[in-house]
């Protein structure tokens, strides 16, 4: 029975996610479309960038719909503008000049030709204005009525039209009275800890906790500033701060005939910086009367805006009480609707975009299906040991997972793209699809650990922490899990494993060696023996030659610590042997021992014979900042190793794309700041030239929803400050000196 709802799913899986085999209607199911074409929209303008403008046009395409993709001037060459069948500049790379620049949007779809506007999630898909001047150019907005956008989009007045349709709130203040004086009492009746959150808010900026009446003055005054600065508007709500809670939200879609129905649910409670990392649905651990409830006031909640199109209503869940609260509602299609859609085995683009059109709902509610269970891991460019700080730069190697009817992955790039810091850093999202939340599980991890990304830090070895760890298993969730949790998550140096990690990490630099050694062999016995070009640096002084036994001596950079705190260096003594294999030893005494046998399976896999114990490596190399990086995937594990090069070697590649362009490195004088992360300036606090105390903030960079201050190390005169505001800085750039007096 079970293999066969197995198939029924994977079949209908496979109609929505394999183009090729996308040839029946959907809806053909259910309801009044009855087989035929999307009528009337045969034309998309795709409001977006990245991955979901992507996923859209996937849609679209299927449909039979053309595309029109709009581009800022980094994104020319972008996977989005690729996919699109027409794309139309739209302005210089901050969001605010194009992406956000309705009129330039409005503009390239009328120049184009489209008669519909797919705002993705972000950028203008929550704006009511724009909603209503797609409709006011005769164009189709696919979204919501521009009256529920607005509506929900003030968390204030969102709680009071749910507290009139009856939908639980969580307790505190969401009035008009702003007076500091007036919320101070108002949170004193509530009770500590608080929340504070600004009312126009999104993407958990500006919130403060408070946890005691004397703390609140200053919350409110940042919690205030911050809103100002980020939406514009500075009035704030305040709520009991719910200690263990669970974010559970759930999918409702409604048509313009006035159905609204409801998608089951999703968990988002895997959160850093109120943030979601890793999304599943359905929820864990609840009943079924508990999903009936939840989305009942859901799709109230929906009916009481007369929302039509794709929304979710966020609750938030008191694990203790049991209770569930209204927290606010998403006009929109949200970065997680993956999940949703493989356990109902619907595309919800198409939903939209059908529902946009006038075509009632395809399903009723009792036709609403949950099979199986979905994970999304959302895969970003950040710097977890730095606090889980957004990073950019290239992906020198990219190579996700390969996808299935059960795994997919849904990316806005390819390898040798950058990541800008103009925008969101998120690279892609892996979805997968099991029978049971375990199996879906087992899956989620075997994907983590075969999905390649090299060139910048990502979160992926910390999203493998998480999947591996036993409370998630045990669907133990709930929003601070990462901080109760973080010596697991964040292992700590100095631990008795050390040693072990150690010879894990020198045998995979033995292996890295041996890889490398073959391919290049493999190479030059392929063109010509001898040939200097193909034997690079690592075999110039002397010259290697074929079928001789000689020994070399390679020294390895291996970060101890993830944030490159701690670096070793690797020593691996190479024995070539006559048959082709080689003999390593490894360790300051050279004491691990191994005879490996390395064969290529093409590209950049390998497969290795160490001792007579057989396993599979992927390999990835290039060279950066006078590094040759080596990367390598083996055991459910990333690896990366770094060999100093002299500028004037030039190098092949060993996964076949360009070497990259070296920059002469640097020395920073006493005092230096760098910057802490790729970003926008968008303060400058003093001139230069002016005396600073230690810990004075100097600058404020931002980067997609993350502010950082940056501060004096230490007391003395700013010297070298030249940024301004609005300027792009980059990782680890001089921002400015600090002389103290001893200074020369
Ligand atoms: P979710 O609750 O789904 O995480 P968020 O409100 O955090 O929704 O934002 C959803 C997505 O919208 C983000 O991942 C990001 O890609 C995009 N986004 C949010 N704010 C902005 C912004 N100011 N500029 C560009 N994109 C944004
Ligand atoms: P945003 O618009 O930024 O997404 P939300 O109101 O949806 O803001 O809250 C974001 C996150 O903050 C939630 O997912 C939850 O983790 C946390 N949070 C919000 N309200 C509360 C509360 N009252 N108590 C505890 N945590 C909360
Ligand atoms: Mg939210």
């Amino acid at each position: 029975m079970a293999s066969l709802i197995q198939r029924r799913i994977s079949g209908k899986l496979r109609r929505i996610w394999n183009p090729c085999s996308c040839r029946r209607r959907l809806f053909s199911s259910a309801s009044s479309s009855s087989g035929t074409e999307v009528s009337g929209i045969e034309k998309i303008l795709v409001a977006n960038r990245g991955e979901i403008a992507c996923r859209i046009m996937r849609t679209a395409r299927r449909l039979g719909i053309r595309t029109v993709a709009v581009f800022s001037d980094v994104d020319r060459d972008a996977l989005h503008v690729r996919s699109a069948d027409e794309a139309v500049r739209i302005g210089p790379p901050p969001a605010r000049a194009s992406y956000l620049d309705a009129s330039a949007i409005l503009d390239a779809a009328l120049r184009t030709g489209a008669q519909a506007i797919h705002p993705g999630y972000g950028f203008l898909s929550e704006s009511a204005k724009f909603a209503q001047l797609c409709e006011a150019k005769g164009l189709t907005f696919i979204g919501p009525p521009a009256s529920a956008i607005r509506d929900m989009g003030d968390k204030s007045a969102s709680k009071k039209i749910m507290g009139m349709a009856g939908v639980p709130l969580v307790p505190g203040y969401h009035g008009e009275q702003q007076d500091a004086e007036f919320l101070k009492r108002e949170a004193d009746k509530i009770g500590y800890p608080i929340i504070i959150k600004p009312t126009h808010g999104g993407g958990g900026k500006g919130m403060r906790i408070v946890q005691q009446p004397k703390e609140f003055m200053d919350s409110l005054l940042g919690a205030q500033r911050e809103a100002a600065a980020s939406f514009g508007i500075n009035t704030i709500l305040l709520e009991k701060y719910i200690m263990r809670p669970r974010h559970i939200e759930v999918q409702v879609f409604g048509d313009k005939q006035g159905n609204v129905i409801h998608l089951n649910e999703r968990d988002c409670s895997l959160q850093r910086r109120h943030q979601k990392i890793i999304e599943e649905a359905p929820a864990p651990r609840i009943s079924k009367d508990f999903r009936f409830h939840l989305g009942e006031a859901a799709v109230s909640a929906a009916k009481a805006v007369s929302y039509h199109n794709a929304g979710t209503v966020e609750f938030i869940v008191d694990t203790i009480s049991g209770e569930f609260y209204f927290m606010e509602m998403n006009t929109r299609l949200q970065v997680e609707h993956p999940v949703t859609e493989m356990i109902v085995g619907q595309d919800l683009v198409e939903w939209q975009i059908r529902v946009a059109n006038g075509e009632p709902l395809p399903l009723s509610q009792s036709q609403v299906p949950l099979n199986g269970h979905a994970f999304e891991a959302r895969i970003y460019a950040e710097n977890v040991p730095k606090g889980f700080l957004p990073a950019a730069g290239v992906l020198h190697h990219y190579c996700p997972v390969e996808v299935s009817q059960t795994v997919r992955v849904e990316t806005g790039v390819v390898q040798g793209d950058a990541v800008s810091v103009h925008y969101d850093p998120m690279i892609a999202k892996l979805v997968v699809w099991g029978e049971d939340r375990k199996s879906a599980l087992i899956k989620l991890k075997d994907c983590l650990s075969k999905f390649q990304v090299a060139g910048l830090p990502t979160n992926i070895d910390f999203l493998q922490k998480l999947a591996n760890h036993q409370s998630f298993a045990e669907g133990l969730v709930e929003t601070h899990f990462i901080e109760h949790f973080k010596s697991d998550l964040f292992v700590e140096s100095g631990s008795t494993a050390l040693k072990e990690t150690y010879s894990i990490a020198e045998i995979n630099a033995a292996f890295a060696v041996a890889c490398m050694c073959s391919f290049i062999r493999e190479k030059s016995e392929a063109t010509f023996r001898g040939r200097g070009d193909l034997l690079h640096m690592w075999y110039s002084d002397p010259p290697f030659r074929m079928h001789h036994s000689a020994k070399q001596i390679f020294e390895l950079e291996w970060d101890e610590e993830s944030d490159g705190s701690k670096t070793e260096i690797l020593k691996i003594y190479l024995h070539y042997q006559p048959d082709g294999s080689y003999l390593i030893e490894t360790g300051s005494d050279a004491s691990n021992k191994l005879e490996v046998k390395v064969t290529r399976l093409g590209n950049s896999n390998f497969r290795v014979d160490a001792n007579g114990l057989i396993s599979d490596i992927s390999l990835a190399s290039f060279t950066k900042e006078n590094y040759m990086h080596i990367h390598l995937w083996h055991g459910g594990r990333h690896h990366h190793f770094r060999q100093k090069i002299e500028p004037k070697w030039s190098h092949e590649d060993v996964s076949g794309h360009h070497p990259v362009a070296t920059d002469p490195s640097s020395n920073h004088p006493r005092g230096s700041i760098l910057a802490p992360m790729a970003g926008l300036v968008v303060k400058v606090l003093v001139e230069n030239g002016a005396m600073v105390e230690a810990g004075q903030p100097v600058l404020v960079i931002e980067a997609m929803k993350m502010e950082h201050v940056v501060r004096a190390s230490r007391s003395g005169c700013v010297s070298g400050l030249h940024v301004s505001s609005g300027q792009q800085i980059f990782d680890n750039e001089a921002l400015f000196v600090v002389k103290g007096s001893e200074d020369p």
